[in-house]
Protein backbone atom coordinates (compact mmCIF):
# COMPACT_ATOMS: atom_id res chain seq x y z
CA UNK A 1 0.00 0.00 0.00
CA UNK A 2 1.38 3.44 -1.03
CA UNK A 3 -1.49 5.64 0.59
CA UNK A 4 -1.26 7.09 3.86
CA UNK A 5 -4.83 6.22 5.74
CA UNK A 6 -6.72 9.14 6.95
CA UNK A 7 -8.00 7.71 9.72
CA UNK A 8 -10.80 9.19 10.75
CA UNK A 9 -12.10 7.35 14.22
CA UNK A 10 -8.54 8.56 15.67
CA UNK A 11 -8.89 12.25 14.32
CA UNK A 12 -12.12 11.94 16.06
CA UNK A 13 -11.00 10.95 19.42
CA UNK A 14 -8.21 13.52 19.40
CA UNK A 15 -10.81 16.64 18.27
CA UNK A 16 -13.48 15.19 21.23
CA UNK A 17 -10.74 15.27 23.78
CA UNK A 18 -10.01 18.88 22.58
CA UNK A 19 -13.77 19.71 23.15
CA UNK A 20 -13.91 17.88 26.13
CA UNK A 21 -10.90 19.55 27.89
CA UNK A 22 -12.69 23.27 26.66
CA UNK A 23 -16.05 21.78 28.22
CA UNK A 24 -14.80 21.49 31.30
CA UNK A 25 -12.33 24.84 31.67
CA UNK A 26 -15.78 26.86 30.52
CA UNK A 27 -17.76 25.04 33.25
CA UNK A 28 -15.57 25.63 35.69
CA UNK A 29 -15.02 29.54 34.73
CA UNK A 30 -18.61 30.29 33.58
CA UNK A 31 -20.85 27.70 35.46
CA UNK A 32 -22.19 26.63 32.15
CA UNK A 33 -22.17 23.77 29.72
CA UNK A 34 -23.21 23.35 25.58
CA UNK A 35 -26.98 22.55 25.29
CA UNK A 36 -27.86 20.60 22.68
CA UNK A 37 -31.41 18.94 22.03
CA UNK A 38 -31.89 16.57 19.24
CA UNK A 39 -35.00 15.93 18.11
CA UNK A 40 -35.95 12.84 16.56
CA UNK A 41 -39.24 11.97 14.29
CA UNK A 42 -40.63 8.46 13.88
CA UNK A 43 -37.73 5.32 14.47
CA UNK A 44 -36.05 5.02 11.19
CA UNK A 45 -33.55 2.52 12.02
CA UNK A 46 -30.58 4.70 10.20
CA UNK A 47 -31.88 8.39 11.58
CA UNK A 48 -32.11 6.40 15.22
CA UNK A 49 -28.64 5.13 15.21
CA UNK A 50 -27.22 8.78 14.41
CA UNK A 51 -29.10 10.41 17.11
CA UNK A 52 -28.26 7.34 19.51
CA UNK A 53 -24.52 8.35 18.38
CA UNK A 54 -25.03 12.16 18.60
CA UNK A 55 -26.56 12.10 22.17
CA UNK A 56 -23.85 9.53 23.77
CA UNK A 57 -20.78 11.60 22.15
CA UNK A 58 -22.79 14.89 23.43
CA UNK A 59 -22.49 13.28 27.25
CA UNK A 60 -19.27 12.13 27.07
CA UNK A 61 -18.27 15.61 26.59
CA UNK A 62 -20.18 16.60 29.35
CA UNK A 63 -22.82 18.73 27.70
CA UNK A 64 -26.47 19.23 28.74
CA UNK A 65 -28.45 16.98 26.33
CA UNK A 66 -32.22 17.06 25.83
CA UNK A 67 -33.60 14.10 23.52
CA UNK A 68 -37.12 14.82 21.52
CA UNK A 69 -38.50 11.72 20.36
CA UNK A 70 -41.56 11.77 18.64
CA UNK A 71 -43.84 9.87 16.80
CA UNK A 72 -43.79 9.65 13.07
CA UNK A 73 -47.42 11.15 12.91
CA UNK A 74 -46.90 14.63 14.47
CA UNK A 75 -47.97 17.46 12.55
CA UNK A 76 -45.77 20.16 10.86
CA UNK A 77 -47.23 22.71 13.49
CA UNK A 78 -46.30 20.91 16.71
CA UNK A 79 -42.94 20.25 15.21
CA UNK A 80 -42.60 24.06 14.46
CA UNK A 81 -43.50 24.80 18.36
CA UNK A 82 -41.15 22.41 19.59
CA UNK A 83 -38.50 24.25 17.61
CA UNK A 84 -39.87 27.56 19.10
CA UNK A 85 -39.24 26.15 22.67
CA UNK A 86 -35.54 25.47 22.11
CA UNK A 87 -34.97 28.75 20.50
CA UNK A 88 -36.68 30.29 22.96
CA UNK A 89 -34.20 28.06 26.06
CA UNK A 90 -31.49 29.72 27.22
CA UNK A 91 -29.67 26.77 28.16
CA UNK A 92 -29.55 25.32 24.56
CA UNK A 93 -27.21 26.22 22.15
CA UNK A 94 -27.79 23.62 19.63
CA UNK A 95 -30.61 22.32 17.74
CA UNK A 96 -30.72 19.10 15.94
CA UNK A 97 -33.11 18.11 14.01
CA UNK A 98 -32.39 14.60 12.39
CA UNK A 99 -33.13 14.46 8.37
CA UNK A 100 -35.34 13.12 6.62
CA UNK A 101 -38.35 13.89 7.90
CA UNK A 102 -41.64 12.04 7.61
CA UNK A 103 -44.08 13.48 4.38
CA UNK A 104 -46.25 15.54 6.08
CA UNK A 105 -43.66 18.06 7.42
CA UNK A 106 -41.90 20.32 4.84
CA UNK A 107 -38.08 19.92 5.85
CA UNK A 108 -37.23 23.56 4.28
CA UNK A 109 -39.89 25.63 6.56
CA UNK A 110 -38.59 23.53 9.94
CA UNK A 111 -35.07 24.19 9.00
CA UNK A 112 -35.62 27.58 8.41
CA UNK A 113 -37.87 27.99 11.55
CA UNK A 114 -34.57 27.36 13.90
CA UNK A 115 -32.95 30.24 15.30
CA UNK A 116 -29.66 30.55 12.81
CA UNK A 117 -27.44 31.03 15.88
CA UNK A 118 -28.29 27.78 16.98
CA UNK A 119 -28.54 25.66 13.70
CA UNK A 120 -25.37 23.58 14.76
CA UNK A 121 -26.20 21.73 11.14
CA UNK A 122 -25.24 24.75 9.32
CA UNK A 123 -28.55 23.65 6.83
CA UNK A 124 -30.06 27.23 7.37
CA UNK A 125 -30.00 29.56 4.59
CA UNK A 126 -28.27 32.23 6.85
CA UNK A 127 -25.73 29.83 7.74
CA UNK A 128 -25.19 28.64 4.07
CA UNK A 129 -24.42 32.80 3.00
CA UNK A 130 -22.42 32.92 6.15
CA UNK A 131 -19.91 30.14 4.71
CA UNK A 132 -20.20 31.72 1.36
CA UNK A 133 -18.57 35.06 2.25
CA UNK A 134 -16.22 33.23 4.63
CA UNK A 135 -13.98 34.55 6.75
CA UNK A 136 -15.61 35.68 10.11
CA UNK A 137 -19.15 35.34 9.09
CA UNK A 138 -19.06 31.66 9.30
CA UNK A 139 -20.47 30.07 12.34
CA UNK A 140 -21.30 26.85 11.70
CA UNK A 141 -20.27 25.25 8.67
CA UNK A 142 -21.74 21.88 7.80
CA UNK A 143 -20.62 19.15 10.12
CA UNK A 144 -19.27 16.34 7.17
CA UNK A 145 -17.90 19.37 4.93
CA UNK A 146 -15.88 20.82 8.33
CA UNK A 147 -14.62 17.12 8.97
CA UNK A 148 -13.65 16.81 5.50
CA UNK A 149 -11.57 20.59 5.76
CA UNK A 150 -10.48 19.21 9.29
CA UNK A 151 -9.12 15.93 8.12
CA UNK A 152 -7.32 17.31 5.75
CA UNK A 153 -5.55 19.41 7.98
CA UNK A 154 -4.61 17.22 10.47
CA UNK A 155 -3.15 14.91 7.95
CA UNK A 156 -1.00 17.51 6.31
CA UNK A 157 -2.57 17.49 2.86
CA UNK A 158 -1.47 20.71 1.11
CA UNK A 159 -4.34 22.43 -0.10
CA UNK A 160 -2.99 25.92 -1.05
CA UNK A 161 -3.41 26.57 -5.20
CA UNK A 162 -3.91 22.62 -4.76
CA UNK A 163 -6.58 21.40 -7.88
CA UNK A 164 -9.59 20.04 -5.83
CA UNK A 165 -12.41 18.01 -7.61
CA UNK A 166 -15.67 17.47 -5.64
CA UNK A 167 -18.15 15.00 -7.05
CA UNK A 168 -21.36 15.81 -6.01
CA UNK A 169 -23.44 19.40 -5.48
CA UNK A 170 -25.58 18.02 -2.90
CA UNK A 171 -26.37 21.13 0.21
CA UNK A 172 -24.78 19.11 2.78
CA UNK A 173 -21.92 17.83 0.94
CA UNK A 174 -20.55 18.75 -2.33
CA UNK A 175 -21.71 22.79 -2.68
CA UNK A 176 -20.28 23.71 1.04
CA UNK A 177 -16.76 21.70 1.14
CA UNK A 178 -16.43 23.04 -2.73
CA UNK A 179 -16.98 26.61 -0.69
CA UNK A 180 -15.06 25.92 1.94
CA UNK A 181 -11.85 24.95 -0.05
CA UNK A 182 -11.93 27.59 -2.25
CA UNK A 183 -11.77 30.51 0.67
CA UNK A 184 -9.31 32.75 0.65
CA UNK A 185 -7.15 31.43 3.64
CA UNK A 186 -4.41 29.29 4.15
CA UNK A 187 -6.55 26.10 5.03
CA UNK A 188 -7.85 26.34 1.42
CA UNK A 189 -6.98 28.38 -1.51
CA UNK A 190 -7.90 25.85 -3.71
CA UNK A 191 -9.01 25.67 -7.47
CA UNK A 192 -12.20 23.87 -7.07
CA UNK A 193 -14.12 21.98 -9.67
CA UNK A 194 -17.49 20.81 -8.88
CA UNK A 195 -18.82 18.20 -10.94
CA UNK A 196 -21.98 16.18 -11.32
CA UNK A 197 -24.42 13.79 -13.58
CA UNK A 198 -24.06 16.08 -16.22
CA UNK A 199 -20.30 16.45 -16.22
CA UNK A 200 -18.72 15.50 -19.56
CA UNK A 201 -15.66 13.67 -19.16
CA UNK A 202 -16.14 13.25 -15.02
CA UNK A 203 -12.67 11.04 -15.47
CA UNK A 204 -10.30 13.92 -17.32
CA UNK A 205 -12.05 15.87 -14.07
CA UNK A 206 -10.81 13.45 -11.55
CA UNK A 207 -7.49 12.65 -12.85
CA UNK A 208 -6.29 16.18 -12.89
CA UNK A 209 -7.14 16.35 -9.39
CA UNK A 210 -4.54 16.79 -6.24
CA UNK A 211 -7.61 16.24 -3.72
CA UNK A 212 -10.37 14.23 -5.18
CA UNK A 213 -13.57 14.36 -2.90
CA UNK A 214 -16.54 12.15 -3.76
CA UNK A 215 -20.08 12.45 -2.29
CA UNK A 216 -21.90 10.61 -5.45
CA UNK A 217 -23.32 7.45 -3.36
CA UNK A 218 -22.68 5.26 -6.04
CA UNK A 219 -20.18 2.85 -5.29
CA UNK A 220 -17.42 2.31 -6.92
CA UNK A 221 -18.15 5.34 -9.06
CA UNK A 222 -14.35 6.66 -9.27
CA UNK A 223 -11.79 4.14 -11.05
CA UNK A 224 -8.61 3.23 -9.89
CA UNK A 225 -7.62 4.72 -13.08
CA UNK A 226 -9.08 7.96 -12.65
CA UNK A 227 -6.76 8.80 -9.85
CA UNK A 228 -3.56 11.33 -9.96
CA UNK A 229 -0.69 9.20 -8.74
CA UNK A 230 -0.20 11.01 -5.35
CA UNK A 231 -3.63 13.02 -4.93
CA UNK A 232 -5.35 12.50 -1.48
CA UNK A 233 -8.45 10.93 -1.68
CA UNK A 234 -11.49 11.69 0.27
CA UNK A 235 -14.32 9.11 -0.34
CA UNK A 236 -17.66 10.20 1.51
CA UNK A 237 -19.69 7.58 -0.03
CA UNK A 238 -21.63 5.58 2.30
CA UNK A 239 -23.48 2.52 0.10
CA UNK A 240 -25.34 -0.32 1.85
CA UNK A 241 -23.76 -3.37 -0.31
CA UNK A 242 -24.73 -6.10 1.38
CA UNK A 243 -25.67 -7.86 4.82
CA UNK A 244 -23.05 -9.98 7.21
CA UNK A 245 -22.74 -11.14 10.85
CA UNK A 246 -21.06 -9.40 12.82
CA UNK A 247 -17.66 -11.22 14.94
CA UNK A 248 -18.03 -9.21 17.74
CA UNK A 249 -21.90 -9.09 18.21
CA UNK A 250 -23.04 -11.94 16.14
CA UNK A 251 -25.59 -9.29 14.85
CA UNK A 252 -26.35 -8.40 11.38
CA UNK A 253 -24.84 -5.61 10.18
CA UNK A 254 -24.89 -3.75 6.78
CA UNK A 255 -21.78 -4.27 4.82
CA UNK A 256 -20.80 -0.59 3.60
CA UNK A 257 -18.26 0.91 0.39
CA UNK A 258 -17.55 3.80 -0.27
CA UNK A 259 -17.67 5.66 -4.07
CA UNK A 260 -13.78 4.46 -4.76
CA UNK A 261 -12.15 1.61 -5.53
CA UNK A 262 -10.62 1.65 -2.09
CA UNK A 263 -8.55 -1.49 -2.92
CA UNK A 264 -6.77 -0.98 -5.86
CA UNK A 265 -6.85 3.22 -5.48
CA UNK A 266 -4.90 2.78 -2.28
CA UNK A 267 -1.98 1.76 -4.85
CA UNK A 268 -2.10 4.73 -6.35
CA UNK A 269 -2.89 7.56 -3.85
CA UNK A 270 -1.11 9.87 -1.71
CA UNK A 271 -3.48 9.50 1.17
CA UNK A 272 -7.19 7.98 1.41
CA UNK A 273 -9.98 7.53 3.16
CA UNK A 274 -11.39 4.42 4.09
CA UNK A 275 -15.26 3.16 4.22
CA UNK A 276 -16.42 2.94 6.82
CA UNK A 277 -13.99 4.90 9.45
CA UNK A 278 -12.77 7.87 7.28
CA UNK A 279 -15.16 10.76 6.81
CA UNK A 280 -18.01 9.51 8.91
CA UNK A 281 -16.77 9.76 12.42
CA UNK A 282 -15.58 13.18 11.74
CA UNK A 283 -19.04 14.28 11.37
CA UNK A 284 -20.65 13.85 15.11
CA UNK A 285 -17.12 15.35 15.98
CA UNK A 286 -17.75 18.52 13.89
CA UNK A 287 -21.06 18.72 15.61
CA UNK A 288 -20.07 18.75 18.72
CA UNK A 289 -17.68 22.06 17.77
CA UNK A 290 -20.44 23.84 16.37
CA UNK A 291 -22.53 23.71 19.73
CA UNK A 292 -19.30 23.83 21.63
CA UNK A 293 -18.81 27.07 19.53
CA UNK A 294 -22.27 28.21 19.61
CA UNK A 295 -21.86 28.79 24.04
CA UNK A 296 -18.48 30.42 22.82
CA UNK A 297 -20.33 32.91 20.73
CA UNK A 298 -22.63 33.72 23.28
CA UNK A 299 -20.33 34.05 25.85
CA UNK A 300 -18.06 36.42 23.41
CA UNK A 301 -14.85 34.03 23.99
CA UNK A 302 -14.79 32.83 19.99
P1 LIG B 1 -27.03 13.34 -2.94
O1 LIG B 1 -27.81 14.46 -2.35
O2 LIG B 1 -27.71 12.15 -3.49
O3 LIG B 1 -26.11 13.97 -4.08
C1 LIG B 1 -25.31 13.16 -4.90
C2 LIG B 1 -24.55 14.04 -5.84
O4 LIG B 1 -23.70 13.21 -6.63
C3 LIG B 1 -25.46 14.80 -6.84
O5 LIG B 1 -24.98 16.12 -7.00
C4 LIG B 1 -25.33 13.99 -8.13
O6 LIG B 1 -25.40 14.79 -9.29
C5 LIG B 1 -23.92 13.43 -8.00
N1 LIG B 1 -23.81 12.17 -8.72
C6 LIG B 1 -24.54 11.04 -8.55
N2 LIG B 1 -24.17 10.09 -9.42
C7 LIG B 1 -23.18 10.62 -10.17
C8 LIG B 1 -22.43 10.16 -11.27
N3 LIG B 1 -22.60 8.93 -11.77
N4 LIG B 1 -21.50 10.97 -11.80
C9 LIG B 1 -21.31 12.23 -11.31
N5 LIG B 1 -22.02 12.74 -10.28
C10 LIG B 1 -22.93 11.94 -9.73
O7 LIG B 1 -25.96 12.77 -1.92
P2 LIG B 1 -25.27 13.35 -0.59
O8 LIG B 1 -26.30 13.53 0.45
O9 LIG B 1 -24.34 14.46 -0.92
O10 LIG B 1 -24.41 12.06 -0.20
C11 LIG B 1 -23.45 11.52 -1.07
C12 LIG B 1 -22.85 10.28 -0.41
O11 LIG B 1 -22.19 10.67 0.79
C13 LIG B 1 -23.87 9.24 0.00
O12 LIG B 1 -23.31 7.95 -0.16
C14 LIG B 1 -24.10 9.52 1.46
O13 LIG B 1 -24.52 8.37 2.19
C15 LIG B 1 -22.73 9.96 1.88
N6 LIG B 1 -22.72 10.85 3.05
C16 LIG B 1 -21.89 10.53 4.06
C17 LIG B 1 -21.85 11.34 5.17
C18 LIG B 1 -20.93 10.99 6.30
O14 LIG B 1 -20.10 10.16 6.16
N7 LIG B 1 -21.03 11.59 7.42
C19 LIG B 1 -22.65 12.48 5.26
C20 LIG B 1 -23.46 12.80 4.18
C21 LIG B 1 -23.49 11.97 3.06
P3 LIG B 1 -26.74 15.62 -9.72
O15 LIG B 1 -26.75 16.82 -8.84
O16 LIG B 1 -26.51 15.96 -11.13
O17 LIG B 1 -27.89 14.68 -9.47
Amino acid sequence: MSAKLIKGKEIREEILAEIKEEVEAIKEKYGVVPGLVTILVGKDPASVSYVTAKVKTALSLGFKEVQENLSADISEEELLALVEKYNQDESIHGILVQLPLPAQINEKRIINAIDPDKDVDGFHPINMGRLLIGGSEVKFPPCTPAGIVEMLRRAGVPTEGAEVVVVGRSNIVGKPVAVMLMQKNPQANATVTVAHTRTRDLAAHCRRADILIVAAGVPGLVKPEWIKPGACVIDVGVNRVGWKISKKTGRKIAVLKGDVDFEAAKEIAGWITPVPGGVGPMTIAMLMRNTLNSLKYKLGIS
